[in-house]
């Protein structure tokens, strides 16, 4: 299947970065793997007029399509502005917004209804990894805040450890192919055929210097980048790495 490779940038970025977006769009013209740029929310629209090789995603949304909830966004109001992805689950959310398990199935639910692409993140802590939970995690996890329907159209799942991102720090690659053939054998067995081309995507600390290795391992589907996608040179690197892993 081809991989994504898709940028998080978090709550960075300003108009004059809309020209980092383009560049990347422009060098993504005949890619073989998928890119996606998720910037904060107000560059969305500007940044879906100025890409055609390129999808345009969101990091959040709200659960329901509108209401009285100041401050928030839908996945409608997302997508009628370009959105085609919208990260749910991240572990930035989880901590800082305590977003349940039931909260991001509500969210992905919300993703899908809206007509968009859910990237359900989730991930283990240091702690969790140190004793030997991070399975059960990824298992309750997955049960929890995955809904029903769940196809490689309308789900991406991200393997982010809570520990990798922004820190530098990488699982061993042994550790990566065994999380994400959990998580391949999870959707297998529980959405059956339809979820065989689910992507399962690596996040935590992906960088121009170790994408090849993480793109090699087998069920890494691509790769959910923080820092370095906001670096257009170092994000181009690793959108070369994805290319020719395929
Ligand atoms: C992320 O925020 O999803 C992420 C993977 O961040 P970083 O690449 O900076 O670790």
């Amino acid at each position: 299947m081809s991989k994504l490779v898709a940028g998080n940038w978090k709550m960075f970025g300003n108009k004059d970065m809309i020209y980092d977006i383009k560049k990347i769009d422009r060098h993504c013209n005949d890619t073989k793997c998928e890119v996606a740029i998720c910037p904060p929310f107000q560059l969305i629209s500007a940044a879906n007029e100025q890409t055609k090789n390129i999808k345009i995603g969101a990091q959040n949304c709200h659960i329901n399509t509108n209401g009285a909830h100041t401050g928030e966004v839908s996945a409608e109001m997302l997508t009628e502005v370009g959105a085609e992805l919208i990260i749910v689950g991240h572990s930035e959310r989880r901590q800082d917004n305590s977003e349940t398990n039931d909260i991001v199935k509500l969210k992905t639910e919300a993703v899908h209804r809206a007509g968009a692409t859910a990237i359900v993140c989730i991930g283990e802590t240091l702690e969790e990894r140190t004793a030997e939970q991070t399975l059960s995690v990824l298992q309750e996890q997955m049960l929890k805040s995955l809904p029903k329907k769940v196809t490689p159209v309308n789900t991406v799942v991200a393997y982010e450890p809570v520990w990798a991102i922004g820190t530098g720090l990488v699982p061993a690659a042994d550790q990566i192919r065994a999380a994400h053939s959990f998580i391949r054998g999870f959707l297998a067995s529980t959405y059956g055929a339809e979820a065989h081309d689910v992507k399962i995507l690596y996040g935590g600390s992906v960088k121009d210097t170790n994408a090849k290795e993480i793109f090699s391992i087998s069920n890494v589907n691509g790769a959910l980048v923080g820092g370095a996608s906001l670096k257009s040179t170092d994000f181009i690197e690793i959108i070369k790495a994805a290319s020719n892993s395929m």
